[in-house]
């Protein structure tokens, strides 16, 4: 079969649109009734006032900022966010902390099954099936889409192994041992993981990995591909967050992403003004509502991911809208000499024309009244001398190009950069600290 649920999957856009406004005002009104934060701040709207989309437009967004402040409320921890008594919680999720206090997520039973199935079409739609073996690289801790994926793998009939409480050459050890066929991992990982089997002598071919999906980090294509060459394999995206769940993924096109609809309503707003929906082709902030989930209810959740507005139609079939690229959070765009520069261009350079490089950094400081961008490479052991500085002119050439900012690059040692298992942190600006 070729849809997880054909009927959804294959809605006249009418339809689907439908579905989503009324979905919209059930979750209004279960949002304004259950959650002190909606109660507070819906005030003065009703679930009727709602009947088109421009009318939903007219509502607030909702940020992290505001989840943390009405967290520090009672009932600990969840406070004044909870959508449901707090008895009817099963499942407590957090968000990671990279970018301050956590906020706690709280899952009832009900709500924690419609993540799993949101994940269900995520992972179809990425070819998993019965036959797949899922090995999840990581002790999942607080990492709530792994937590999804392994629950979500078993609902499709997969068979899962937990590759937590292992380092890397142990789970390598595993994927092989037990013949896994498909894993889940962050792309930087998922190249940690081949590098260190090369070093170990093993091709990550020869695991015969059929499916990857990624997590966790933007992926640019030229990430993708690699891994795609590496292990032999497909790979594919998806984008989300824990709190408002996964809502998009990619299909066997690979070319965007499918938003999981009517799940969710996503709206893709103008980053400036944050209110008109950008045409397709357009970059915008992409403002999430989970239409079906009770416990932590969101209503228009600015996700702050900055992505391309996608077509409505696909060679595989499915009518939900897409996106087109992710190129990653607004809080990652930096003005460095008056150019806004984002670090993900760097790593589609890197990863798309240099292989040899197997980690990099990127540094931004401020000397003097200079704002001074550097590259931190570091290449294949095995390469030649006058090959790294063949590589060291190209870096800075290729990065001019594709920035239109001067790269200072230089070329570290082996196995100096520091290596990651989860969230990535190759970019530093250094100019933050000395504010
Ligand atoms: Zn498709």
């Amino acid at each position: 079969m070729k849809y997880w649920n054909p009927y959804l999957e294959t809605l006249p856009r009418e339809t689907i649109c439908k579905m989503e406004l009324s979905h919209f005002r059930n979750i209004f009104s279960h949002a304004k009734t259950h959650s002190i934060l909606y109660q507070q701040k819906l005030k003065g709207i009703e679930p009727n006032d709602i009947t088109t989309f421009d009318d939903i437009k007219k509502i607030p967004l909702t940020d992290k900022e505001e989840l943390r402040k009405y967290q520090e409320i009672d009932p600990f921890p969840y406070g004044g966010t909870l959508g449901t008594p707090i008895e009817n919680i099963t499942t407590f999720r957090q968000t990671s902390g990279t970018t301050g206090k956590p906020v706690y997520v709280p899952e009832s039973y009900e709500s924690w099954q419609w993540r799993i199935e949101v994940w269900c079409h995520i992972l179809y739609m990425a070819g998993f099936r019965p036959h797949h073996r899922v090995f999840l690289p990581f002790g999942y801790n607080v990492y709530v889409a792994f937590w999804e994926a392994h629950y979500a793998s078993e609902k499709l009939g997969c068979e899962v192994i937990p590759g937590g409480a292992l380092d890397t050459k142990g789970r390598i050890h595993k994927i092989i041992e037990i013949k896994a066929n498909a894993m889940m991992n962050t792309p930087t990982y998922g190249l940690h993981i081949a590098e260190e089997a090369r070093n170990m002598g093993i091709d990550p071919a020869d695991f015969k990995i059929d499916r990857m999906l990624c997590a966790g980090e933007p992926m640019p294509t030229a990430t993708r591909k690699r891994l795609e060459e590496l292990y032999h394999c497909h790979v594919f995206d998806h984008i989300g967050g824990t709190e408002p769940c996964a809502w998009a993924g990619m299909c066997e096109a690979k070319d965007g992403m499918h938003i999981i609809e009517p799940f969710f309503l996503v709206e893709i707003l103008d980053r400036e003004t944050l209110q008109r929906e950008v045409e397709e082709g357009d970059i915008g902030v992409a403002v999430v509502t989970p239409l079906g989930r009770r416990s932590f209810p969101l209503i228009r959740f600015n996700t702050k991911d900055l992505v391309v507005k996608g077509k409505s139609s696909c060679s595989c079939g499915r009518t939900s809208q897409k996106i087109g690229e992710v190129l990653g959070r607004i809080d990652d765009l930096r003005k460095i000499r008056g150019v806004l520069f984002s670090p993900k261009t760097v790593e589609e350079v890197v990863r798309q024309q240099f292989q040899e490089v197997e980690e990099f950094e990127i540094v931004v400081e401020r000397r003097g009244l200079m704002d001074v961008i550097s590259l931190r490479a570091e290449v294949d052991p095995q390469l030649p001398l006058e090959s790294i500085g063949q590589t060291k002119v190209r870096l800075a050439e290729s990065l001019k190009i594709a920035t239109n900012l001067s790269f200072i690059v230089i070329m570290e040692p082996p196995g100096s950069l520091p290596r990651y298992t989860l969230k990535a942190k190759r970019f530093k600006d250094l100019r933050e600290e000395t504010k």
